[in-house]
This record gives structure tokens, sequence and C-alpha cells, in this order.
């Protein structure tokens, strides 16, 4: 499995925001998305680690650590992902999650006791129209469907998914803002006027920790 960069942090932007966290990212996207931050992991030319499931159990283990965050790229279309999590999830004491793009059929791991944060890719990323809609009959209570907006346009694309599957009643609901496109207190403004009760506003902890642009964290 090729991984862009191993590291612990804490967990900026997920349920378990603020605690500590090992994260594996993967090379390699399907997606391209106009605010990627990760761009550089997708290239082909990104340099790479590759490692086999087993070493990167041996890695989270090693670091103590007991949430792991499975990133990217995208991180379910893996060639040895079910691998990964046939060990990741035989270990009861860790906590995994998966970030997910939300064009990827999640059906085929929802098997698994992992925590799925699905992207519903609003306007502003280009990529609305790659979104797997039928992913939606299989969210769960312990995943969460995240909407990154970073204008008017997404938070009304966001209201309209999480009203039309009823999300909040499913699973978690997270709106996160594009770093830099958006003040958050225009999201928490929005969210008043349309009674978005149930749903959370994410800042992403990294970006106001570190300097925005830096990796690693
Ligand atoms: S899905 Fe994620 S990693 Fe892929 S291009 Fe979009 S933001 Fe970047």
């Amino acid at each position: 499995m090729l991984i862009a960069e191993k590291f612990v942090s804490i967990n900026g932007e997920s349920r378990r925001a603020g605690q500590l966290a090992v994260f594996i990212r993967f090379k390699g996207c399907n997606l391209s998305c106009g605010y990627c931050d990760t761009m550089w992991a997708n290239k082909e030319d990104c340099p790479a680690e590759d490692m086999s499931p087993y070493d990167i159990y041996s890695y989270i283990h090693s670091t103590g650590v007991k949430n792991v965050t499975l990133t990217g790229g995208e991180p379910l279309l893996q060639k040895d992902i079910k691998k990964l999590l046939d060990i990741l999830c035989s270990d009861r004491s860790l906590y995994v999650e998966i970030e997910t793009n939300g064009s990827v059929d999640i059906k085929p791991f929802i098997k698994y006791d992992v925590s799925l944060t699905m992207d519903y890719k609003c306007p502003s990323s280009g990529m609305t129209d790659k979104m797997l809609m039928s992913n939606y009959d299989h969210i769960r209570k312990n995943d969460t469907v995240k909407f990154v907006c970073g204008n008017t346009e997404d938070l009304k694309a966001a209201l309209e998914i999480i009203d039309r599957y009823s999300l909040t009643a499913i699973c978690g609901v997270y709106i996160s803002p594009v770093f830099g496109s958006i003040e958050p207190k225009d999201i928490v403004d929005f969210m008043i006027e349309n009674g978005m009760n149930g749903v959370n506003l994410q800042l992403q902890l990294h970006k106001l920790i570190w300097e925005p642009d830096r990796k690693g964290v």
C-alpha cells in the first residue's frame, strides 16, 4: 500500500477532534476538488512508502496511539484496504476512522467496526456530480457525513442533502469551512436562520494550531 505520510498528531476534524490520533495518508485520489489541501499526495510523482497491511499495523502499534485515521487521497480505493481493516479491527484497543470522499461505494465496508467520515462534495468543489448517492442507504449511526462549505451555495446544498436524507437522525453531520473562503460565523448565521438542529460546525483544529498548509500535523 502506498503511504504518502504517516504521523501522530491530534485529530483535527472528526468525532474525536482534539484527541491524539495516528494518521495514515494513502497516495492517490480519484477526485480533484478545487480546494484540496493535500493535492500533493495525489500526484503521480509524490514520493510514497510501500508498506504491507501488517507493516502499517506495526507502525500504528509502535506509536501507542489508539485513534487511527485512514485518510488520503482516497483510502477505500487502496488495493489491500480490506486486509488492513481485517487486521486493525482484530485489535479491539483501536478506534478506526476512515475519511472517504463520497464517490466510492461504502457498502463493502460497512461490515467493519470502523467509523466512516464520508464527504458530500458541495458545488465549490467541482465534484458534486461524482457523488454516489446510493451510499446514503448504507450510512450508519457511528458514521459521519461531512460538508466542506466555501460559500452560501455550498451551505444551501448541504441543507438540501441533510433534509433529503434526514441525516441528523441517522448519523453525525458536520459542516466545515473551506479554510480562508468563508467565515465560520457566516456558517453559524446560516445554521441559525435554517434551524439546523443536530448539525455540528467543525473548524479544522490543525489549521488553527499550525500554519494552514503545514504537512504532517
Ligand atoms: S477527495 Fe479529498 S483528497 Fe481527493 S481531491 Fe478531494 S479533497 Fe483532495
